[in-house]
């Protein structure tokens, strides 16, 4: 196995292109684990990190652009990033140990492909976009539509993920991450819930996103939810609706470490927790409460 490391995407485009079973890494805090479990080796393991713009956060006006293969503890030591996007940030801030988190990526949790990886609900729940770098340059697909089921992804194998798109959140909106774990840390989500609002003037719920982790083969929206929510306060009936749903879209696996009934449970109850807390956000943001 070759180790190369190239310091532009187009050289690590071409490496990718001329290499049959090349395989890109970040922090490979999923890679080394799956290699030492015995996993096929590639012929070439080509590491992004010394690739200027995949390790970088970016505000600008509009949105934040984060380099594929950041540090997801750069996300939380950014204070600027972690007070707009408090649940995509905690939910960075989940992903195994300090440790892990002084190498592992956005880019690497969501092409591992796992179910429960938790960074991508609150990917999805934020509107994330993913560009894509390939042979005939590059082009943009949001994250919901990457993973196509357990370590299966929409990309070629001779393209790679070069930073993450987040359009700045609106006015009036927040977002939320909560994740159960059997133990209290250093564990995988068994469910995860992410959740994003946006109020209308009035302190009404004008958009709602609501998606779930871990309990289907790729992170799952929760329309019925959303249509709950939308026009109305988060109120006993509306969060009785949101559990509802929750629990109806789940179609998790049956495992030692849940049952379906179980995690179908879980999933209502976390959505419905993530769905208030993005609603205080939401209105503490924005001096309305
Ligand atoms: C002790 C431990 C605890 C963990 N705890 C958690 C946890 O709580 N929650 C959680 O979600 N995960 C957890 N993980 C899994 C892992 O740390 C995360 O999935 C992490 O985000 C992977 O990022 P990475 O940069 O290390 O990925 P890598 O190992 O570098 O890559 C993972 C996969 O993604 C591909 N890849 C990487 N970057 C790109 C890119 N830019 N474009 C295309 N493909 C790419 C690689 O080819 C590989 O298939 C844990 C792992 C360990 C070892």
């Amino acid at each position: 196995m070759k180790y190369v490391a190239p310091s532009s995407v187009e050289e690590a485009t071409s490496l990718l292109s001329t290499s049959p079973s090349a395989q890109v890494f970040a922090g490979a805090t999923d890679v080394v684990p799956q290699l030492r479990a015995g996993r096929s080796a590639p012929e070439v393991l080509v590491d992004l990190k010394k690739i200027q713009e995949l390790v970088s956060i970016v505000k600008d006006d509009t949105k934040w652009t984060v380099g594929a293969a950041t540090p997801t503890a750069n996300l939380t030591e950014d204070q600027a990033f972690s007070e707009e996007f408090q649940g995509l940030s905690e939910a960075a801030g989940l992903i195994g140990s300090d440790q892990i988190q002084n190498r592992s990526s956005l880019g690497g949790n969501l092409c591992n492909g796992s179910p429960a990886a938790d960074s991508v609900p609150a990917m999805v729940v934020n509107g994330v976009r993913a560009v894509i770098a390939g042979p005939n340059g590059t082009r943009v697909l949001d994250v919901a539509e990457v993973v196509t089921g357990p370590g299966q992804l929409s990309l070629e194998d001779d393209e790679f993920i070069v930073e993450f798109e987040i359009d700045r959140m609106p006015e009036r909106s927040g977002d939320a991450y909560l994740r159960m774990i059997p133990r209290t840390e250093m564990d995988i989500a068994v469910v995860g819930a992410g959740a994003r609002v946006t109020l209308a003037e009035d302190g009404s719920i004008e958009e709602a996103i609501v998606a779930l982790g871990a309990v289907a083969p790729t992170v799952v929206r929760v329309p019925e939810a959303e249509a709950a929510l939308v026009g109305n306060t988060p109120n006993e009936q509306t969060l009785s609706a949101v559990a509802g749903a929750a629990s109806e879209v789940c179609n998790p696996i049956d495992d030692k470490r849940g049952t379906i009934a179980y995690r179908k449970q879980v999933a209502g109850v976390l959505a419905k927790r993530a769905v208030l807390i993005a609603v205080e956000r939401a209105q503490q943001r924005n001096g309305m409460k």
